[in-house]
């Protein structure tokens, strides 16, 4: 079948006139990127008066949410104020190191609640504003569980990790995101970079038989890669084709001179072989992508907006819950640490590959997740 149009962005075949999915989203973040000072107080304010319609997805306010969120880190205290006061609870991040009066509204709230999605939504955004305050109240919730717990699959401290943190039994706080986050940018060809989304292997996967493929290889040596406390080199191994159809996360240990060492996994419905969906030009795709890691630093969600950016640090568009994997080696939770958006490195896929790792215990884990 061949398609009628090609995008005028680049060039990919289109079943329609106009811009491509990715093209489109990067259109709509180069101009949330040139709004001027006017532009942006203009959207905080209608965002103040109209905070209701946030949480019925309504445009403009929803999408203006979010790019003032992820783009121009512009979700001002007066936001805040006003979502509180309009108890508008989701989406939680509006409350992102939201100030104290804000916190003690979104605790007294919580602690006054009975209804179990109320204290879901309410507990997402205690995780989201995120100080020592916001953890005793959970850790309190945790150790006296309220009634409305039994509505609920997980525990105050796994709704932390929602806002990047948790904390465990004895009321120790382990932060699990970066305060840093980088864009991969497309780079001319040959450029430098110490990050490297998917490089070519010559081993082959156990369920399928093709090629493994090195997901991120990153040089935690580079300047602008230092908060990640990595002196040397990280390596994300797996098999592209199956990461999506194991049982729980794909894993691999690696050396900080850039060793890997894959560790075994099954396949969630426990057969033995799988067919491999990553076809000779998917796999020239995926290892000749022109992503480099950009040269400065954006907002912490700058992931979080559309579902066509890969970035190192911040925060994961999780497109479920945030899931941190329990390290197998010391059961603490990992830390995030990159997303890669699939169909910028394949053509037609879907979903997001997101990477954690845990520094102690030197492992990293893939899971890939999808709508
Ligand atoms: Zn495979
Ligand atoms: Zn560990």
């Amino acid at each position: 079948m061949s398609l009628k149009y090609t995008c005028p962005g680049c060039g990919t075949p289109l079943g329609y006139k106009g811009l491509c999915w990715n093209c489109k989203c990067e259109q709509e973040r180069t101009a949330a990127l040139a709004w001027t000072p006017q532009q942006i107080a203009e959207k905080q304010r209608n965002l103040i008066q109209n905070i209701r319609r946030l949480g019925d997805m309504e445009d403009p306010e929803f999408t203006d949410f979010w790019q003032l969120l992820s783009y121009r880190d512009a979700i001002t205290p007066e936001i805040q104020r006003a979502a509180l006061a309009a108890e508008a609870f989701w989406p939680c991040e509006i409350y992102y190191h939201a100030p104290a009066d804000v916190r003690d509204g979104l605790i007294h709230a919580l602690l006054s609640t009975e209804d179990s999605s109320a204290a879901s939504n309410l507990m997402s955004c205690l995780a989201m504003q995120g100080d020592d305050k916001a953890m005793e109240t959970l850790l309190e919730l945790e150790r006296n569980p309220r009634p409305w717990r039994k509505g609920l699959y997980a525990d105050p401290s796994s709704y932390a990790q929602i806002g990047g943190w948790t904390f465990d039994k004895e009321g120790h706080r382990t932060q699990l995101n970066f305060n840093t986050c980088y864009p991969m940018v497309k780079g001319t060809s040959g450029e430098k970079s110490p990050v490297r989304i998917g490089q070519p292997r010559e081993d082959t996967c156990p369920h399928c038989g093709g090629r493994m493929a090195d997901m991120l290889v990153l040089d935690g040596r580079d300047e602008r890669l230092r908060f990640l406390g990595l002196d040397g080199i990280l390596t994300a191994a797996c098999c592209p084709s199956c990461v999506g159809f194991l049982k729980g996360p794909a894993l691999n240990s690696f050396s900080l001179d850039g060793g890997v060492e894959i560790l075994p996994s099954e396949l969630f419905d426990g057969s033995e072989r799988m067919d491999c969906y990553v076809s000779p030009d998917d796999y020239k795709a995926l290892t000749e992508n022109p992503f480099v890691l950009g040269r400065a630093p954006v907002p912490l969600f700058y992931g979080c907006a559309s579902e066509d950016v890969n970035t190192v640090g911040g925060f994961g568009n999780w497109v479920q819950d945030a899931e941190y994997t329990a390290c197998p080696h010391c059961g603490k939770p990992m830390k995030y640490l990159a997303q890669i958006q699939w169909d910028t490195v394949f053509d037609c896929a879907e979903g997001t590959l997101y990477i954690e790792f845990c520094p102690d215990c030197q492992i990293v884990s893939m899971q890939h997740q999808q709508t």
